[in-house]
């Protein structure tokens, strides 16, 4: 029978991880729901996957999660989290109870995903997550929410990290990889998932003041060329460029079929 696995989020909706430039919990559900979607349809992977929403202190957060992570049949527990400290405070760390060799591989993995440094394995067994899950256990942080360098490798390099952590996991569980191109990533086809500096538009597009494109602020013509600052995500991991609009930050859309990288050889 193929290996499970069941990956949560640090904290929950009405119990606040860190909050700095990023904020944890909502970075770690969003890392949770891609590094599910690349297990399980990338790798034929079979696990669980949640997000804690009811408790209201944190011995109760605390306890849902790890109470869901024993009810399930599997061989890995991960919690994913972000750390936080002082803002010159950079880089990946994953804490164990015993998985040594995975977490020295999954902090690095993560490490050269960001291009930030790689603080290691770390072993915690008094942590709640790590001492009462009753399968091997490792939790992520990711990096730090008080980084501005940490935040934006972070958002620059969302889908890398998550396929790195996906891997990470897959080998430690012996999934092999889906063979069939694009499926194991089916968003690639449609949307960049990489920053790069400008784009020109292959039709006309408008600009949105939020990344749900709820509210359309302005709209360009087929050919204009825009700087991109940084790639984000929305709430189901749909890639979108954040722009600057009348030095205000807005979104636009990274679907191929509307804008092209902008290379000044052409
Ligand atoms: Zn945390």
């Amino acid at each position: 029978m193929v290996k499970q696995f069941v990956i949560s989020s640090g904290h929950g909706d009405k119990v606040a991880g860190a909050i700095g430039i990023l904020n944890e919990h909502e970075e770690a559900k969003k890392v949770v729901n891609r590094v599910y979607d690349i297990l399980t349809k990338g790798y034929n992977g079979v696990g669980f996957k949640y997000h804690e929403t009811t408790a209201t202190t944190q011995n109760q957060n605390l306890s849902n999660i790890v109470s869901f992570h024993n009810r399930k049949t599997r061989d890995l527990d991960v919690s994913i989290h972000f750390n936080s400290a002082t803002p010159t405070a950079t880089g990946t760390e994953c804490l164990y109870y015993d998985a040594l060799t995975l977490s020295t591989k999954m902090s690095a993995a993560m490490a050269s995903a960001l291009g930030i440094v790689d603080r290691g394995a770390k072993k915690r067994k008094e942590l709640y997550f790590l001492r009462n899950t009753n399968k091997p256990a490792i939790l992520l942080e990711v990096c730090f929410v008080t980084s501005e360098k940490d935040a934006a490798a972070y958002r620059n390099n969302f889908e890398d990290l998550c396929q790195a952590i996906a891997k990470a996991i897959a080998e430690h569980l012996g999934y092999a990889k889906n063979q069939v191109e694009g499926v194991s990533n089916p968003k690639d086809s449609i949307y960049y998932n990489k920053k790069f500096d400008r784009l020109v538009l292959l039709t006309d597009a408008g600009v949105y003041a939020d990344v749900e494109f709820e509210k359309e602020i302005n709209r360009y013509k087929k050919d204009t060329k825009i700087d991109i600052e940084a790639i984000v995500y929305t709430k189901n991991g749909t890639p979108r460029f954040l722009v600057k609009e009348k030095d205000k930050c807005a979104f636009i859309t990274a679907n191929r079929e509307y804008v092209k990288a902008y290379s000044v050889d052409k």
